[in-house]
Formats: structure tokens, sequence, C-alpha cells
């Protein structure tokens, strides 16, 4: 899937789905784990398949090894593709146009920012864990360092386990509350439990850090409804496989 916004704008990118990929059952098919119990030789095919897609080398694809936090890490393409994967982090920022910032998601919300000014970009982790600290204003800080002057951002937010399916406790309903500038984020469920609408807290979250209204584009889906197409942890457990979303900065102008 890809957002017009950041298309319109020139920048290579993509939410991928689950499908077109060689990972057999249950991680069919284009799963980019490991760690869940796929072969690195399937992952290894679907990265060069993503790649392929993105224009750029399958060992220029980084991202890294997420742990929930609101780290975002610069990478390049002078980082081994290897070690750069086993460093611990949720965001990737770059400006170097041979390399695609990636994230890996399965629930999670994949959120692809860039700037129109110097073409750098950043995909972001945000799930709940990471929303609750404000990822995307970290994501948001790093690439105006990396910038260094006038930014002019957009950003993406991917596919996603919606309200519909995000069903949380009270004490989780009350710490994304409190992390959301709009506080219309929680609603009750069906089964009386509160359900969470992280796309929501996530974009007041970019427009609090400096993303024009109109520049925020979202890209739809609940990975927990939509067997055919995501991935999700929440309906298949720790055997899910993992999605990729990913952007290449482009030549400043
Ligand atoms: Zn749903």
């Amino acid at each position: 899937m890809r957002s017009p916004l950041l298309l319109s704008a020139g920048f290579r990118h993509a939410f991928f789905l689950r499908n077109g990929g060689v990972s057999p059952a249950p991680f069919d098919s284009l799963n980019f784990s490991v760690s869940v119990g796929d072969t690195p030789a399937h992952v290894h095919d679907n990265l060069r398949i993503a790649a392929d897609d993105l224009g750029v080398a399958a060992d220029h694809i980084l991202y890294l090894d997420q742990i929930h936090s609101a780290l975002v890490l610069p990478g390049s393409r002078a980082d081994h593709a290897a070690t750069y994967r086993t460093t611990q982090g949720d965001g990737v920022v770059s400006a170097d146009p041979l390399v695609a910032c990636a994230v890996r998601t399965a629930d999670c919300a994949p959120v692809l920012i860039a700037d129109r000014a110097s073409g750098a970009v950043a995909a972001i982790h945000s799930g709940w864990k990471s929303t609750a600290q404000d990822i995307v204003a970290a994501g948001v800080r790093a690439l105006r360092e990396l910038a260094g002057g006038r930014v002019d951002l957009l950003a993406a937010v991917g596919p996603h386990i919606e309200a519909c399916c995000f069903e949380v406790g009270d004490d989780v309903a009350t710490t994304l509350a409190g992390a959301s500038p709009d506080h219309e984020v929680v609603r009750p469920g069906p089964r009386g439990r509160p359900h969470v609408d992280l796309r929501r807290i996530i974009h007041a979250q970019l427009a609090r850090a400096g993303v024009a209204q109109q520049a925020i584009d979202h890209v739809r889906g609940c990975s927990v409804c939509d067997r055919e197409r995501f991935f999700s942890y929440r309906r298949d457990g720790a055997r899910s496989g993992r999605m990729l979303a990913a952007i290449v900065a482009r030549a400043s102008k």
C-alpha cells in the first residue's frame, strides 16, 4: 500500500502487505522476521523482493532490533545491515538516497515521515508503548537535526490494530490517553472494556511535533480484522509474521 501524499512528493516507500513473498505458513508469505521461527533464507528472499520494489539494495534496507522504546537512530549506506539490524531501537532516520529506512510490524503502527525540503526520511515503529513515549516526536526531532535547516514535513500512518480491535485494560487506556494531545481517543467497546484509537493519537502527536494537519496521510487497514492482507500478533500469537514498512530519502532539491 502507498500513501498518495508521499508519492506526490516523490518519496519511494511502501507499507508491504503479507502477500507476495516466499515464506510458507504460518509466515505466508512476505515475512521479515526470523525470530518468529521462519528461516533466514526465506527472509533474505523477501528482503530482495522489497528491495526491488523500493529501488535499493537488500542490504541497504535498515531496520533495528525493535524494543518498544522511543529510540530513533540515524542510518546510512556505511552501516553494515546485519550489525544495524541487531542494534536496539524503534525508529530509523536517513538522508541517504541509497538507503531504505524501515520498521517491521504486526499490529503496531508504522509511521513514515519525510522532509520535502531536505529529502530526509524516517520510519517509526509506534506500538502502544512507543506511542505512550511519543516516538513520532523523537522521529521528527531526529529528522530536524539531520536536515539542519527549515523542514517541510509529510507523514503517513500505515495499517495497524485499529480501534475496532484494540481492546485494552484500564491502565493502558489511561496511559495512552495521557500521552495524547487529542483526548477523544478512548471509547468503551462492546464488552465494556476500553478501545483505544492509536491512529488518532499518532495523528495528534505528529501535529504537535510540527507536521501540518493536511500533511498527515492515513493508509488504513486493521491488522487484526483483515487476515488476508496483514499479519497480526494479537490474532495469531507468537508465530505471527512481521510486515515491512519502508521509505527512501530523495536527493535534496
Ligand atoms: Zn479490527
